[in-house]
């Protein structure tokens, strides 16, 4: 879709589609963060995108994005956990990352309070919601959603912010979205991380404050390994 446009020019587009969709549902546009989805993406894609200034990214595996960001994380640079996280992977995960977007079940989260507490300090915590209630796919069926929230802050001291859906590939994601939005407010949850490069704006117009984007950013990703559900 922007193949033929420079990474900067790609990226200028996306924030004003952005706030476009912000302004259009009467929202101040600031209040969505473009997180982009470095993933699988060759890094001379991602250079160019860091070169044009941004500074939110988003990866899917722990090892892949230990591989493309140890050497060059800074403190501007914010990176958030996408993809499933196994407990064994959660060490490093709370070393890298600054927020991570997939908390879905007790043994995750008692595995994150203890690394947090080893290294003394947690990243920001999103909790992620199957709303389709797809048995492929991560995340909390939504009725499970608000006892979990509350054992994630209460029992485990986590310091949840939001959540995070991925809608069925299949479905108008319009009522996934809308479905999220609801249970974030009745938990009292700012964050609500939904929407990709096919369907940011439909997201922003129910609440999105942040978008995970990809192949409208950096072009589609080269078909090397399979994507995770
Ligand atoms: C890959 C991925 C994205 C980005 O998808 P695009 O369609 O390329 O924008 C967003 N969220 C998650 C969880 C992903 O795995």
């Amino acid at each position: 879709m922007t193949a033929d446009l420079s990474p900067a020019d790609a990226r200028a587009a996306i924030l004003s589609r952005i706030a476009d969709a912000a302004r259009a549902a009467g929202r101040d546009p600031a209040d969505v963060t473009l997180v982009a989805v470095s993933k699988q993406q060759p890094s001379d894609r991602v250079a160019a995108i860091l070169a044009a200034g941004q500074r939110v990214f988003g990866e899917n595996r722990v090892q892949e994005a230990l591989a493309r960001w140890e050497g060059q994380k800074t403190p501007a640079l914010t990176l958030r956990l996408i993809g499933p996280l196994q407990t064994n992977k959660v060490r490093d995960a709370v070393r890298l990352f600054d927020a991570i977007d997939v908390l879905d079940r007790e043994k995750l989260a008692e595995a994150l309070a203890d690394e947090a507490q080893k290294a003394g300090r947690s990243p920001e915590i999103l909790v992620q919601i199957n709303t389709g209630e797809e048995p492929q796919k991560s995340g909390l069926i939504p009725d499970d959603a608000d006892a979990f929230i509350a054992r994630a802050r209460g029992v485990y001291g986590l310091p949840v912010s939001g959540l995070m859906c991925i809608p069925p590939a299949d479905e108008p994601p319009a009522l996934h979205f809308a479905l999220l939005a609801k249970i974030a407010a009745r938990n009292g949850l700012a964050a609500l991380s939904m929407g990709m490069s096919d369907d940011f704006e439909t997201a922003i117009r129910f609440g999105a404050t942040h978008v995970r984007i990809g192949s409208a950013l950096f072009g589609a990703r080269p078909q090397k390994s399979q994507e995770p559900a």
